[in-house]
């Protein structure tokens, strides 16, 4: 045992933040008159360089022994007072996720402070109401009567609702022709202006009154999580509601809250759902005081947006995971909606997760975390189980919109009934329907270009990717692309390895089921929302406000269309091919496609008509599928739960992963085979330290689930424990030994919350 005075004697201190080379601090006794104070984050004052001038300098990193003779170390001379300024926390942060996650410092900072770099500030266009809002009535009524106008009476009545428009929205969503704006701004109804953001358009015109009276349900959980908070209660909250209950009103509430007593908030929501629409509630609510990050955003830009936070010109930021590190000088809230999803673990070194980075910042500021989510992730909702997390529930809709029925259709009988389409009768039913009432259809295939590969029929080889251990996948353009290194290759006409032309592709693409649906139902307008057609710039709200506008009958995607928007005349949504996430080979695969189909169904009946949804399956006794059609969160959980118990995977028991990689297959044999050892005997070690724990359980080294990416072979060894620190400790373990035998031929990554999202 260490004497209590012995502790964290040492410092390792960074002298300037914006240096390339923080991973070479400098090592500062800590003297015993200020061990109480000096904390990672501190900012202290030291003597420095030969002169012993004085500089300030962050404390990076804590310790018992020095690197070098102690004798030759300087002392810190004193705790810079009220120091810790948000750049110490983000530090504090950084060290948390090093530690966490396996990264070096450097990597760490790089991720929780923002790039330094300033560019001129992008300026967009909107439409504002300019006519008083009778004058506005007048013109509305005028307009209604006369058959030629409705463009103008489109963006009329829209700016009657908003009050301002971004012009690209105007001319994309709306339609409306560059003469018909000029022709009203000649009338004074409306006019341009341009603007930095939108915020700086609300500075013109008031903040607009924004009152929606919260409902009971509503009010309970922000009220109890309020007074949670007040009452000192640090466990987070999670809110389990179905699409539509209203939780985004809850949070607009708990953050006005907050930012009544001069606190700030960060609200994080998974690019793909960062739509207009919903930042704009928050704009009407909070006018000036917001920023948004996404990512079209350039560098500087964000860090202009940071730089707001950091100086209290906003109090509050939303965007997707990286918003978490807005320097903000007094945090009071972070809200994560849709905490399930998978964006918010990050697939780069260092692989955190946000939530419990989250988690973590809102310890260190004094704030409360707030997760919000129709389908929790089991991880969270087992955290509630458990009485981490305090669980709050919102059955019903806001709207008193009802949820939608759901059938689920066999694809054998189907078959045995020699229907081959990709098209149940039952779907077909209902599609026919659906066109001749006007009403609109969402089609949903599970994943984008699956089995889109291509095969030989007379010898089954398959094309693969000559870099990758994948397999090529067809695009309509002719060409086979490989999803992980970007090769390209023409489509061949006959099979390399045995000369037959008998060689296609196989299975459902979103390619593939637009030209059959064009075919099926030659009379309905479709397009397509996928990976390939969202590319460029705004595709996505290209797409869905061409289908919110209805010039598209059916809208046909992959998961992308599953979130965010609200459309209102949708009445039937159609899962082709619900099985097809179940063979991701994860052991999150269920609870994806459990969440997939219930979010899915979300989409049908949001507005006064009610919908119905197929699910149509080749495995209609699959767990996650028949809770899924009756949107049954519960009945999941615990089936799910039963079943990671019985084979130890997260959340009963923690998991590590470490992904080894090399250009030269022997040699990486040869590293992961040595590497074992190492661990193995770490676990000994530990095993022998404390016989009564139960071990670490090491599994591989095997070969990764994709064994080559870019010619680097990769292999995997993984870690089990029901002690997170365990494995903490086997990744440091690993690290020293990489340390002290350094190989620029083999790269190390280590993945404490396994899979994650990346689409495989
Ligand atoms: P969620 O975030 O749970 O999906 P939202 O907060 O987006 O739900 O609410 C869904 C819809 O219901 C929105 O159009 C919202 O304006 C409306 N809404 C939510 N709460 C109320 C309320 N208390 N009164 C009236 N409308 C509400
Ligand atoms: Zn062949
Ligand atoms: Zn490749």
């Amino acid at each position: 045992m260490k004497l209590a005075g012995s502790m964290n004697r040492f410092a390792e201190i960074i002298v300037d933040i914006s240096h390339e080379k923080v991973d070479r601090p400098f090592e500062y006794i800590v003297p015993d008159a200020l061990s109480e104070e000096v904390r990672v984050g501190s900012q202290v004052e030291i003597p420095f360089g030969k002169g012993n001038k004085k500089i300030k300098g962050f404390v990076l990193n804590l310790k018992d022994e020095a690197s070098f003779d102690p004798a030759k170390l300087k002392s810190i001379a004193s705790v810079v007072p009220h120091s810790t300024s948000a750049t110490g926390d983000m530090i504090a942060l950084a060290y948390f996720i090093k530690t966490h996650y396996g990264s070096t410092m450097n990597q760490a900072l790089k991720t929780v402070l923002p790039v330094k770099k300033s560019a001129a500030a992008v300026k967009e266009t909107y439409v504002l109401q300019e006519a008083s809002d009778e004058e506005l009535e007048k013109a509305i009524d005028r307009y209604s009567k006369d058959k030629r106008s409705v463009a103008k009476l489109r963006l009329l009545k829209e700016l009657r609702r908003e009050k301002v428009l971004p012009a690209d929205i105007v001319k994309d969503k709306l339609n409306i022709s560059p003469s018909t704006i000029s022709s009203l701004e000649k009338e004074g109804l409306i006019r341009k202006d341009v603007k930095e953001n939108l915020r700086d358009v609300f500075d013109i015109k008031e903040k607009q009154n924004y009152t929606i009276q919260l409902n009971e349900g509503q009010q309970r959980i922000a009220d109890d999580i309020w007074t949670r908070y007040e009452n000192g209660d640090k466990r987070p909250s999670l809110i389990r509601g179905v699409t539509g209950s209203g939780k985004t009103e809850i949070y607009i509430e708990l953050i006005d809250r907050v930012v009544k007593e001069g606190k700030q908030a960060v609200v994080l929501i998974p690019e793909i759902a960062l739509t207009y629409q919903t930042v704009l509630r928050f704009y009407k609510k909070f006018g000036n005081r917001i920023s948004v990050i996404n990512s079209r955003l350039t560098n500087a830009q964000k860090h202009d947006q940071l730089e707001k936070a950091r100086l209290g010109q906003v109090d509050i930021i939303i965007g997707p995971r990286s918003a978490l590190f807005s320097p903000f000088p007094n945090l009071g809230i972070i809200i994560i909606d849709e905490e399930h999803e998978g964006t918010y673990k990050n697939e780069n070194v260092p692989r955190y997760h946000s939530r419990e980075v989250a988690e973590k910042r809102a310890a260190m500021s004094g704030g409360f975390l707030v997760l919000g989510s129709a389908t929790p992730s089991v991880e969270s909702y087992y955290k509630a189980e458990k009485g981490d997390y305090q669980l709050y529930d919102l059955d019903l809709r806001a709207s008193g919109a009802k949820l939608p029925e759901v059938e689920v259709v066999d694809l054998r009988e189907e078959l045995t009934a020699g229907n081959r389409s990709i098209i149940s009768r039952r779907l077909d039913e209902l599609i026919v329907d659906r066109l001749n009432k006007q009403e609109q259809i969402i089609l949903f295939i599970n994943r984008r270009g699956y089995s889109s590969f291509v095969s030989c029929r007379s010898c089954g080889t398959a094309l693969k990717c000559p870099h990758c251990d994948v397999s090529l996948k067809y695009h309509k353009n002719g060409k086979l692309m490989c999803h992980y290194c970007g090769y390209e290759t023409p489509m061949v006409k006959t099979c390399p390895e045995c000369g037959s032309k008998y060689i296609g592709t196989f299975g459902t693409g979103t390619q593939k089921v637009e030209e059959e649906i064009n075919r099926l139902y030659p009379q309905a307008k479709t397009l397509r929302m996928d990976f390939d057609t969202t590319r460029e710039k705004d595709g996505h709200e290209k797409i869905l406000s061409a289908f919110a506008d209805h010039q598209v009958d059916i809208l046909i995607g992959t998961q992308m269309i599953v979130k965010g928007h609200d459309f209102a005349n949708v009445t039937l949504v159609g899962i082709l091919a619900a099985d097809m996430s179940l063979y991701s080979g994860d052991y999150l695969a269920a609870e994806r496609t459990f969440q997939l189909l219930t979010q899915a169904a979300g989409r049908a009946g949001r507005g006064k008509k009610e919908g119905n949804v197929v699910i149509q399956t080749y495995s209609p006794d699959n767990y996650s599928i028949r809770f899924g059609s009756k949107q049954d969160y519960k009945g999941f959980y615990d089936f799910e739960m039963a079943y990671r118990k019985m084979l130890g995977y997260p959340p009963v028991m923690n998991m590590l992963g470490i992904l080894f990689a090399s250009e030269n297959e022997v040699h990486l044999s040869r590293q992961c085979n040595t590497i074992s050892q190492v661990i193995d005997f770490k676990i000994q070690a530990k095993a022998k330290a404390d016989p009564s724990k139960t071990p670490v359980q090491k599994i591989g080294p095997s070969e990764a689930p994709i064994a080559r990416i870019n010619d680097k072979y990769r292999k995997m060894i993984y870690l089990k424990s029901p002690v997170y620190q365990d494995l903490i400790d086997i990744k440091d373990s690993v690290e020293n030994y990489m340390d002290e035998n350094p190989d620029k031929n083999l790269d190390i990554i280590f993945d404490f919350s396994m899979m994650g999202s990346k689409e495989v």
